[in-house]
């Protein structure tokens, strides 16, 4: 094992012990590849939690943040700036909704508390979400968040949500009422390891949810933005039509920002006085945002990410020890034939990976959607040792 570097050593004596102590400590990074403070170069396949979209200093969005930023870098939301209306329209456009609104915030949870404000409107409080959730760590989106662990030290939260069992649609149609002010979804469960329901699913809540006037809201702070290899998840299904979607990761490509889109009715809930924000839309974020949408376009991203999202799927399901691979695009969650992830984490870098454990036995993969076929193929080349490694280490352990 390689020792903590002079940065981490730092960490605990000043950065609050929330995330545990951190694996490496991070110099720089370009397209796909980060450096630690050693110097010694990693792939990265987890691009800071589905976030860094176009990799690491991607020069487009080098540029748009700079150019904003030496030109009018906040100025709160007293005021209209261009990048923020442009990005509104353009992500009102990506959704195919007329009749849209967008409220930008500057993160997932964020996105989601505001939805949840949102629905609180509807003159219900009632909602359903699924069980193995990941909505966010503000006190409203925990409570839409279903892990325990996360949960239980926080209660009492705010109340009136019921956990039903993912891709059950029995559960739901049990659950759901005229009480319901919203059902609350992953199109795909990110946290949890990349949880694909069955493809009729967000149908069948769709159609529960209409038939009880309750809103659907799709939470794709993970799987939207080209993350799956359509804009949003919830494309690659046909006919599904939510009524609020929430957005983040991905969006700013690493600058932070959130939204909450919303159409029909479900657009006007929140007025003059509702909910506010001092940073939330403000110029820098939305031009990074902009610049993120701009070269996923212009460079055929989407196209990148079912090519490379292929060949990642390929090559993990052909590994022995992996015996389910799941996930669209660049998101993609594997279950190993042993508790070996968090070894596989550690062995993948010492080999130069960047991997991801969402459970003991489960791996996620969401690279940036810049990965290229030969960065893919050196993953290939080193799994069968890193797997080897962590098997080993798991047994003697
Ligand atoms: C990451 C995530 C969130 C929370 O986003 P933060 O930016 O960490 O607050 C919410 N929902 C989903 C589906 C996520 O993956």
């Amino acid at each position: 094992m390689t020792p903590p570097s002079e940065v981490q050593e730092r960490y605990s004596g000043a950065v609050m012990n929330t995330f545990g102590p951190p694996a490496l400590a991070l110099a720089r990074g370009e397209g796909a590849h980060v450096w630690d403070t050693d110097g010694k170069e990693y792939v990265d396949l987890l691009a800071g939690i589905a976030v860094n979209a176009l990799g690491h200093a991607h020069p487009a969005l080098v540029e748009a943040v700079t150019a904003q930023l030496s030109t009018l870098g906040h100025v709160s939301n007293f005021f209209a700036t261009e990048p923020q209306v442009t990005l509104a329209e353009r992500l009102l456009g990506l959704l195919g909704w007329t009749d849209g609104r967008v409220f930008f915030s500057n993160s997932g949870t964020e996105a989601n508390e505001a939805a949840l404000k949102l629905t609180r409107r509807t003159g219900r409080t009632r909602l359903i979400a699924a069980e193995g959730s990941f909505h966010g760590r503000t006190m409203g989106a925990l409570a839409l968040t279903s892990k325990a662990a996360y949960r239980e030290p926080f209660q009492p939260l705010p109340g009136d949500v019921t956990f039903v069992p993912y891709d059950d649609v029995a559960a739901l149609e049990a659950a759901v009422d005229d009480t319901v002010a919203a059902v609350v979804l992953e199109p795909m469960q990110g946290e949890a390891g990349v949880i694909v329901p069955s493809p009729d699913y967000l149908a069948a809540a769709q159609r529960i949810a209409r038939s009880h006037g309750a809103l659907l809201w799709l939470d794709e702070v993970q799987t939207g933005i080209a993350r799956t290899g359509a804009w949003f998840a919830h494309q690659l299904l046909d006919g599904i039509e939510p009524d609020v979607v929430t957005l983040a990761k991905g969006l700013g490509g690493g600058i932070p920002i959130g939204a909450t889109v919303a159409r029909g009715e479900a657009a006007t809930l929140l007025q003059p006085g509702n909910h506010g924000t001092t940073f939330g839309g403000n110029p820098v974020a939305t031009a990074a945002a902009l610049a993120v949408l701009d070269t996923i376009e212009s460079d055929d991203l989407l196209g990148a990410t079912l090519a490379r999202g292929d060949q990642l799927a390929g090559l993990l399901a052909k590994q022995a020890g992996i015996v389910e691979v799941a996930g669209a695009g660049l998101m993609r969650g594997v279950e190993l034939d042993g508790p070996y992830a968090v070894q596989a984490v550690a062995a993948g870098r010492e080999a130069g990976f960047i991997l991801n454990a969402t459970g003991p036995s489960r791996l996620r993969f969401v690279p940036p959607l810049v990965i290229t076929e030969s960065d893919l193929d050196a993953l290939d080349a080193a799994l069968p040792a890193i797997l080897d490694t962590a098997r080993a280490q798991e047994a003697s352990s």
